[in-house]
């Protein structure tokens, strides 16, 4: 019975101390979006995700960091959530994907790719973040996808203007 409550004990001191490694390196994937705005930054997409994600417990921006282009956030510049801080998961996929939602990292480069393309600035940063992301996470280069063609979501999102060969071959994914 002794030995019974110390394996127990063991075990839950176990998971708990696994728990935080788990949390901090579940991630398995990289999703790319646009903001579908021409500028834009933390504020402000909190207020969109208010008013399109209303039922959403997290009062915080969908993804896990943003790139910016100059209108709002810097170009390049890399602006981490509150999501990525506490490793909360997504709202960057549909409800159809909650695996994704939870162990996909998502990447929101501000800016509407269906009137304009990304400058090359915000491109080389998102490109040092995928690979910074990548690397730190182990993250295969097939498991890195544009919004529109993960499995089960139907968007244009990042836009038709977005490089996506030269990001493909930028990240390695043949
Ligand atoms: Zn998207």
């Amino acid at each position: 019975m002794k030995r019974r409550h110390f394996l127990q004990g063991s075990l839950a001191s176990l998971a708990l101390a696994g728990l935080p490694l788990y949390w901090f390196n579940r991630w398995d994937y990289l999703t790319i979006h646009h903001s579908a705005g021409a500028s834009g930054d933390l504020a402000l997409l909190r207020r969109v995700h208010r008013q399109r994600q209303a039922g959403d417990p997290v009062n915080e921006v969908p993804y896990h960091f943003l790139v910016g282009n100059g209108e709002g956030i810097e170009t390049g510049a890399v602006v981490p959530s509150e999501r990525w801080s506490l490793r909360l998961w997504g709202a960057h996929v549909s409800a159809r994907n909650p695996d994704r939602n939870f162990r996909s990292i998502g990447i929101c480069l501000i800016g509407n790719f269906q009137n304009a393309a990304p400058s090359a600035d915000q491109y080389d940063a998102t490109i040092a973040l995928c690979r910074d992301l990548m690397r730190r996470f182990d993250i295969a280069a097939e498991r890195v996808t544009l919004h529109g063609e993960t499995p089960g979501e139907a968007t244009l999102c990042p836009g038709k203007l977005f490089p996506r060969s030269e990001f493909f071959k930028d990240i390695g994914r043949t």
